[in-house]
């Protein structure tokens, strides 16, 4: 939830029916099939090959050369300085998307095919491929002037000024892209469930939060598992159900989820995230700063340009940035996992429903083919949230309310009659 199960997998644990009640009145965690340790086995190598063609296709456009030549195209045909990066980015988009396309087609179709997790057509998916690459095309060509223009009038401050740049940048994202980008991919409505969304309104209410807008988004048409987010900052600020989970959840776990949801939006995390992903930006493009210009002085014979500031330096950035955000990712994830427990107590002080928020974790595990307990390294490199064994736990035992205990956001809880 909330990016919340990003992560993925499974349903075929178990003997054991969702949620089994032990004698204590817990909920006891499945072990996970088969078929989701393999999906998870091999989730890890697909990240590890993601992971390094991150690094080697941004290698080889400069190794290569290829790089200063979509430049020369471009400056070819846009003559002047910020219509080439343009067309320097829109066919920047497109070389990458045709290098990734063939994993991004076997980790996004074939294989959630093969492990029962899709029943996206073929055209679908590649209706939202090509979307997608019109998405990133012209995002990055309304964005890639500004470190380029920052590089040739401040060439020594230039990665702090485009770091800063990037929190704007980032807060206008989140309100463009919910209204904007969004729908492009997937149809959003009100909830259908009119009982059930009075039910999250009652308690929007009580979580202190006014103005909320509860979203349901077709992704049965995408995908089998099941999944909730927040996203937005001011007025486009949502919480968007997946149908999918809306079919496999009860209203008090669907109430559970949605709390989690409330508990990132009153606690700030997007705010947080922003500020997160702000410092990530100029920590990579310091690295860009301090490594870049030793790394053309050595190598310009093979890149085919000698200044940073030349824009066919862009996979350079790319390259140290994806180095900078792999070195920086274990202290990013483990301020997510922070915020995902803190959004999960939320909802438990908030409803109250241990039981819900328990049985609603060993539904996401079987659902998503997650494994509950994933390795140290797993959780070190890719876990945005706290292994779903733990959150089934803490959902066991969190109830302060039982021993008069003072609840940690008491105090931003609402009375509602
Ligand atoms: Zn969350």
């Amino acid at each position: 939830m909330s990016a919340c199960t990003n992560s993925s997998i499974v349903s075929v644990a178990a003997n054991t029916r969702r949620g089994e009640a032990q004698s204590s009145g817990t909920v006891a965690v499945p072990e996970p099939s088969e078929l989701a340790l393999r999906y998870h086995r091999t989730g890890n190598v697909l990240w590890a090959a993601e992971t390094g063609l991150a690094l080697l296709i941004p290698a080889v456009l400069l190794f290569t050369g290829f790089s200063s030549r979509i430049r020369g195209w471009a400056g070819r045909l846009g003559r002047r300085w910020l219509p080439t990066l343009v067309l320097y980015a829109l066919l920047f988009s497109l070389v990458m998307a045709l290098l990734t396309l063939p994993l991004a087609f076997y980790a996004g179709y074939v294989r959630q095919h093969e492990y029962g997790l899709s029943n996206q057509s073929l055209g679908r998916w590649v209706g939202e491929w090509l979307k997608g690459v019109a998405v990133s095309g012209v995002g990055l060509s309304l964005v890639l002037w500004i470190p380029y223009l920052l590089l040739r009038r401040s060439p020594r401050r230039w990665w702090l000024y485009a770091g800063l740049a990037s929190l704007p940048i980032t807060a206008l994202l989140l309100i463009i892209v919910p209204i904007w980008v969004d729908p492009l991919f997937n149809e959003f409505g009100p909830m259908q469930d009119k009982r059930l969304e009075s039910g999250i309104l009652r308690l929007a209410q009580q979580a202190g939060i006014d103005s909320s807008r509860v979203y349901q988004v077709n992704k049965s048409a995408d995908t089998k598992t099941v999944n909730a987010y927040v996203t937005g900052i001011g007025r486009t600020k949502r919480i968007v159900l997946w149908d999918t989970l809306l079919a496999r959840l009860d209203p008090d776990q669907i109430l559970f989820v949605t709390a989690h949801e409330m508990g990132h939006f009153v606690l700030r995390h997007t705010l947080a995230i922003i500020l997160v992903a702000g410092f990530l930006a100029t920590a990579s493009l310091y690295m860009v700063h301090h490594f870049g210009d030793r790394l053309i002085g050595r190598f310009s014979w093979y890149f085919g340009f000698d200044r940073l500031s030349d824009v066919a330096s862009f996979p350079l950035l790319l390259l140290l940035g994806s180095l900078a955000s792999l070195v920086l990712t274990p202290a990013v994830l483990a301020f997510s996992r922070f915020q995902e427990v803190e959004a999960d107590r939320f909802a438990l002080e908030l409803t109250r429903s241990n039981r819900a928020a328990a049985t609603t974790f060993v539904t996401l595990q079987e659902e998503n083919l997650v494994v509950p307990r994933p390795s140290w390294l797993y959780i070190l490199w890719r876990g945005s949230h706290p292994s779903l064994a733990s959150r089934v736990e803490f959902a066991n035992y969190y109830r302060p309310w039982e021993s008069n205990q003072e609840l940690r956001y008491q105090h931003l809880f609402r009375r509602v009659d």
